[in-house]
């Protein structure tokens, strides 16, 4: 994991990032099964403390998918515990809304095109550590390497 140097800054995730476009680890489960986790559901319970029932969704403030930075303030955390409706909800929301920045949201975006961008993002922080600029354009979509029609 790499965290950005402001308090407020992401912490990436830099392992394994499934199709999704959000990040994976395994571990064996009591079973001696091995247990899929997502890193953001982690963070978020061994900071918080608090366990999380299966219908609950952990959402990202941020849009990152690979961010994990949970912080017990909440309005310091970048997850947030919330449900599948609520999830729609943000969507409709922002659908009715159009934003000003013709690059779209993370979450808003094409599974595999997710996906490439998580992992765009996670080798450049791999490669250079935190670089706030190559951190922005992998998100925005814009980096030389991958240009886009928007
Ligand atoms: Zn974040």
């Amino acid at each position: 994991m790499v965290k950005g140097p402001e308090a407020d800054d992401c912490w990436l995730w830099t392992g394994a990032i499934a199709d999704d476009g959000y990040g994976r680890f395994w571990t064996a489960g009591a079973d001696g099964r091995q247990k899929i986790i997502r890193p953001q559901r982690y963070a978020y319970t061994a900071i918080v403390g608090r366990d999380l029932t299966p219908d609950v969704l952990i959402l990202h403030r941020c849009d990152v998918p690979l961010c994990v930075h949970a912080d017990l303030d909440s309005e310091r955390s970048h997850l947030r515990p919330g449900d599948t409706s609520e999830n729609m909800q943000d969507r409709a929301r922002r659908g009715r809304h159009p934003r000003p920045s013709a690059a779209l949201r993370f979450r808003d975006l094409p599974r595999a095109e997710r996906a490439r961008r998580s992992r765009d993002l996670r080798d450049a922080v791999l490669e250079r550590g935190w670089d706030a600029a190559a951190i922005h354009g992998v998100l925005s979509g814009v980096n030389a390497e991958h240009p886009t029609l928007f």
